[in-house]
């Protein structure tokens, strides 16, 4: 099988490893990559949000299956365009990837399908915000409809923060707060069949102890010890089937990464948000234990044929994620700083570039990140800070407790 891998991100130097282990794949080419990444494909150019020049470069390296990365192109209706050529996609089509374009959107399908979520309220101007304020209280949890990189989202106890927020950002969704322990749960779908992946924690603020502003992520472990028995049943059930009956009901089905942000509440698991893409960094953990062949299972998805997949196969242990970031991220990250010590096994490359003599340099927010497995979760979190530790990039930080309360079964349920 040749594969195309649309993206550049960490997330994507996770699945190009995953892809590459799989020995049915006989080639990879990425777009555009990055250094990383460039250990197993080839790298080619290409505008990620234009779907004539992906398609394109799809028919032109004879890809058997195209792998798109993040949310941007799949809203662009990159995946359209791709599978007109007659070639096999994994992505949902820009209708059906609106879950994650527009939270409105999300809101509307939940409600329809029954979905347990957040009260919620669209607004548009100052009014509606200050009301739908009023309505929930404090903490006060304000989104940007549209697509924000995972930082769009405010949560705040304070009023004039969440007020000013909404302001900034036009249209909003304005919504009750969940309290407990978030998951991420990655499911694989055609549209029909679903199979979920190990579910995941990962840590939206900068700073220890969930603190500071949110981010993309800063690390990520699997699988949960503290996590109800029933959980993933309970969640494919009462969310994710419902979702996509209600998406084929509208006659736009979701095929493709069915990301379920959740908050297991008192009540039990509630959406906060859904994902039309694979999460970064839950990636780097969740597919550092698949042993199932990603390229086969991406595949089965693409072509409607996931309901004849085997069942998923998991190697034993745990594997934790922990992101090294550049200085001044997520304000305003410094960027061309010189990285030594990455060249290594479990170093998932983000935002990096090489130079033609071979230097290394930061290049983004979310620069890289140490991804280990083993036997349980403090093993795996002691090699995963080994392989930070051996990096060395002037001003980087990076989180102290990634899956640490997860050891120390600091996690509870609230009651
Ligand atoms: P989202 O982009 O919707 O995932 O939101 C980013 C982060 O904001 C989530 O991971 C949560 O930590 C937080 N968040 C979003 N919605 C809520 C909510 N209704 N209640 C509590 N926290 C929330």
């Amino acid at each position: 099988m040749r594969v195309l891998l649309v993206g550049g991100g960490g997330r994507e130097h996770a699945l190009a490893l995953g892809l590459a282990g799989d020995p049915a794949v006989e080639a990879i080419v990425a777009a555009p990559g990055n250094p990383g990444i460039a250990g197993v494909a080839e790298l080619r150019e290409v505008t990620a949000t234009d779907p004539a020049a992906v398609a394109a470069l799809a028919v032109e390296t004879a890809a058997d299956l195209v792998v798109i990365g993040p949310e941007a192109p799949l809203v662009a209706g990159v995946a359209d365009a791709v599978r007109a050529k007659g070639i096999a996609v994994f992505g949902p089509g820009a209708d059906a990837a609106r879950l994650e374009g527009s939270k409105t959107f999300a809101k509307d399908v939940m409600t329809a399908a029954g979905v347990p979520t957040a009260r919620a309220y669209t607004c548009d101007d100052a009014a509606a915000v200050a009301h739908a304020l009023d309505e929930f209280g404090a903490p006060y949890v304000v989104k940007d409809d549209g697509l924000a990189a995972g930082k769009g989202v405010v949560v705040t106890d304070d009023r004039a923060v969440a007020q000013r927020h909404a302001a900034e950002c036009g249209r909003v969704v304005i919504e009750e707060y969940l309290s407990g322990p978030e998951v991420s749960l990655f499911v694989v779908t055609d549209g029909e069949a679903a199979l979920p992946l190990l579910p995941a924690q990962d840590f939206k603020r900068v700073g220890d102890g969930d603190t500071g502003p949110n981010t993309g992520g800063m690390g990520a472990y699997t699988p949960l010890p503290w996590a109800p028995p029933n959980l993933v049943d309970d969640v494919m059930r009462d969310v994710v089937h419902p979702t996509l009956a209600e998406m084929r009901r509208r006659g736009t089905p979701f095929a493709g990464l069915l990301y379920v942000g959740l908050a297991i509440t008192p009540s039990g698991p509630r959406v906060i948000e859904f994902n039309a893409r694979f999460g970064d960094p839950e990636t780097q953990a969740v597919l550092a234990l698949l042993e199932t062949p990603l390229a086969g299972l991406l595949h089965a998805a693409a072509t409607g044929t996931l309901g004849a997949h085997p069942p998923l196969r998991w190697r034993d242990g745990a594997a934790v994620a922990v992101v090294v970031a550049a200085d001044g991220y997520p304000a305003g990250p410094r960027t061309g700083d010189v990285i030594t010590g990455a060249d290594r096994a479990g170093i998932i490359h983000a935002g990096t570039r090489r130079d033609a003599d071979g230097t290394l340099r930061s290049a983004g927010g979310r620069v890289l990140c140490g991804t280990a497995t083993g036997p349980d979760l403090a093993a795996a979190r002691d090699a995963a800070y080994r392989l930070v530790d051996g990096v060395a990039l002037a001003g980087a930080h990076h989180r102290t407790d990634i899956a640490a309360a997860a050891v120390d079964g600091r996690i509870t349920i609230p009651s």
